[in-house]
């Protein structure tokens, strides 16, 4: 038989065409012969043929169940993401996000009727100002980059009803997530970065050159611990600075798996943050399901939040509107956001308790200072006499030395079935390697990563670096054109 009937799959792991691959429109399949005598009743354009694969019921099953096979998660095995907390989200979430109360009702209900969805988010608006010590928090944006999009333009708006319109700059620094300079970009600031490249922090020097006089800047958006893994040990004087300027703290909240239940970031001066529910509070993300991105505020810009959040009115729940709060900056989304998230995340809450809370914080940053004293010896570390926080940052210098950089690591980790860390981010960091094992990974898990990280370093040491070079070997697909692949994504098949 020729290859083309054989196929190429192997040890059940089957290579997945495209449905027309499979099929082309035009073959097989059953098409009813049109009825004799019949006419257009409907008043629109009749549908013409619009090309879809002719397939079997079961093949399209296997296609689509194949296809969901080929994501790795968190639930497949470790996946040390720096800065993106993939940590385990407990079946509990699940078991009470599928109770029928909260699945069977309809946003757009009464809201007498749905008092108890209501109560459920009045209380994790109350544990969320609780841990961060900021009063005001509305649960609406979808994700992190939404969040910040929320509470920037929360800052916009506060500026604007309070005759500062004119201020157009945010302070960013140079370590910042993309999405930082990102959103403030959207909503029409300009960016100045704040330097980190000596210490990896933002140094009150640093700080006070990027701010100047201060009358032009809007916000300052700093993530704490920062993306390089730090405590930013300077962070509350600049905000002082900042205060005195006029300018609002945006505290990017990705890493608060560092701090949650020890440490309230209203206390080194934050004024708005937001918090990725997906990271810090184990609802699930990476193709796992849709983020929330809740902001939270200090008193002050309280007036300022979008709709709608919910309040409590002598013992009745119920959804803000304009006319309760008209100075608000109006709706970001449709509905109140990801409900099914805000089940998960209170539920997370209640069961780990504060004192919980506190033991997940410590255990992130016990885990990550683990891993770095464990690998300290083998590869090089951009900020030696700090200890990290919940990740910790490594570099390919050392390797690099012998021809081996930080992508032929994380292929060679693949090769060993672990799933890479986060490569070449921060970007201030050359050849940086950012790993967040999160609290959830066992003793076993975290030692055999070290193992295999120790393996790839004394290999190398040794110059057995071919390998590394050809990694991974084992995959269906090997090496990816990764930029091409994104720039010029081929979605449509050319038959
Ligand atoms: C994940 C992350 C974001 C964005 O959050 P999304 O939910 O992915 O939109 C922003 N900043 C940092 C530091 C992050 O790690």
């Amino acid at each position: 038989m020729t290859n083309d009937v054989i196929g190429t799959s192997r040890a059940l792991n089957y290579e997945e065409p495209l449905l027309w691959e499979y099929a082309p429109a035009e073959s097989g399949g059953v098409d009813f012969a049109p009825l004799a005598n019949t006419s257009n009743r409907t008043g629109i354009a009749a549908r013409k043929n619009i090309g879809l694969p002719q397939l079997k019921e079961p093949q399209v099953l296997r296609h689509f169940v194949r296809l969901s096979t080929k994501n790795f998660s968190i639930d497949h095995g470790f996946f040390p993401l720096g800065s993106c907390t993939m940590k385990h989200n407990p079946r509990l979430n699940e078991k009470t996000a599928r109770l029928a109360g909260f699945t069977g009702i309809h946003p757009l209900q009464p809201q007498s009727t749905v008092q108890g969805a209501l109560e459920l988010m009045f209380e994790l608006q109350s544990w969320l100002a609780e841990l961060t010590g900021l009063r005001g928090v509305c649960l609406t944006p979808a994700a992190g980059a939404h969040g910040e999009l929320a509470g920037l333009m929360t800052i916009r708006r506060t500026h604007e009803l309070n005759g500062q319109g004119h201020r157009k700059v945010i302070l960013c620094p140079d370590s910042a997530h993309g999405t930082n300079p990102a959103t403030a970009a959207m909503c029409g600031y300009e960016i100045r970065v704040i330097s980190t490249k000596e210490t990896g922090c933002v140094t009150v020097e640093n700080f006070k050159a990027a701010l100047g006089d201060g009358k032009d800047v809007a916000a300052m958006m700093v993530t704490n611990p920062n993306t390089c893994g730090l405590f930013e040990t300077e962070i509350k004087q600049c905000a002082k600075l900042l205060h005195a300027a006029g300018g609002y703290f945006y505290c990017d909240g990705a890493n608060f798996n560092a701090l949650v239940g020890n440490v309230r970031p209203a206390d080194f001066g934050v004024d708005v943050m937001h918090i990725n529910l997906h990271k810090t509070f184990s609802t699930p993300h990476g193709g796992g399901g849709p983020g929330s991105g809740p902001i939270c505020v200090v008193e002050n810009l309280m007036p300022y939040l979008p709709m709608p959040c919910v309040v409590k009115d002598q013992n009745q729940y119920k959804l803000e509107t304009l006319e309760d709060r008209p100075t608000s900056f109006g709706r970001l989304k449709g509905f109140q956001g990801q409900f099914g998230m805000f089940v998960r995340a209170l539920t997370y809450m209640l069961s780990h308790g504060q004192d919980g809370l506190k033991q997940v914080s410590s255990d992130a940053v016990l885990n990550a200072n683990y891993i770095l004293a464990s690998l300290k010896n083998d590869f090089h570390i951009p900020f030696p006499d700090r200890t990290c926080m919940h990740e910790c940052l490594l570099t390919d210098k050392i390797q690099k030395e012998h021809g081996v950089t930080t992508l032929d690591i994380a292929k060679t980790l693949i090769e060993y079935g672990i799933h890479p860390m986060t490569v070449y981010f921060p970007l201030v960091v050359q050849g940086s390697m950012l790993i967040e094992p999160t609290e959830t990974e066992g003793r076993e898990t975290i030692d055999r990563f070290i193992a295999v990280m120790k393996t790839i370093a004394s290999d190398v040491r040794e110059g057995k670096t071919d390998q590394c070079h050809e990694n991974p070997i084992s995959t269906p697909r090997r090496r990816l054109d990764e930029v091409r692949a994104a720039r010029q994504p081929i979605l449509k098949a050319t038959l």
